[in-house]
């Protein structure tokens, strides 16, 4: 069975999820320890998709904020890109646009993104309705879903979604 290497990048406010998305999916574990220094840093994950297994090379933003001219770097040669918000924080859903647009502006043009509203398990204090994130990603013909890394909800199903939009090597692949 092939195996391909795929870069995918998160991006996203600090505090929306995104190291615990990583860590739920990669580790399958809630209370992260992972201590980004500076710039970047990735963690991988292997799964099986169709006929290929699809290496997953995880690159987390770590405070790629405040280093704005990495981005460029950041993005080079990734086949998809999970932009997170928070579910409880509208601030972080407005500001998915200025990370989809930097996205448009640096990433590949190829490149798959997904929409992912994080922290469903605290659905009480929503600030975020799903209709409205769902017509945003539909906009951008982008991947949307809700997920939970604390509760283990549709982490999985995120990263199968991205793997099933990346084109198969040999099209006869395809399932
Ligand atoms: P990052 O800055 O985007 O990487 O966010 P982190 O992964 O560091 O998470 C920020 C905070 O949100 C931490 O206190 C996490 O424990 C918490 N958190 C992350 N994901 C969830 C979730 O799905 N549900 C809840 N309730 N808290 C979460």
């Amino acid at each position: 069975m092939a195996i391909r290497e795929l870069k995918i990048c998160l991006l996203g406010d600090t505090g929306v999820g995104k190291s615990s998305i990583v860590c739920r999916f990669v580790q399958d574990q809630f209370d992260h320890n992972i201590s980004p220094t500076i710039g970047a840093s990735f963690l991988t994950k292997t799964v099986p998709c169709g006929n290929e297994l699809h290496k997953f090379l995880i690159w987390d933003t770590a405070g790629q904020e405040r280093f704005h001219s990495l981005a460029p770097m950041y993005y080079r040669g990734s086949a998809a890109a999970v932009v997170v918000y928070d579910i409880t924080k509208l601030d972080s859903f407005q500001t998915l646009k200025k990370w989809v647009k930097e996205l448009k502006e640096y990433g590949p043009e190829d490149i798959v993104v997904a929409i992912a509203g994080n922290k469903t398990d605290l659905g009480d204090i929503r600030e975020v309705p799903m209709k409205e994130a769902k017509e945003f990603a539909e906009s951008i013909a982008a991947i949307f879903i809700e997920t939970s890394a604390k509760s283990a909800i549709n982490v999985e199903e995120l990263f199968k979604k991205i793997s099933r939009q990346i084109p198969p090597l040999d099209p006869q692949d395809v399932e």
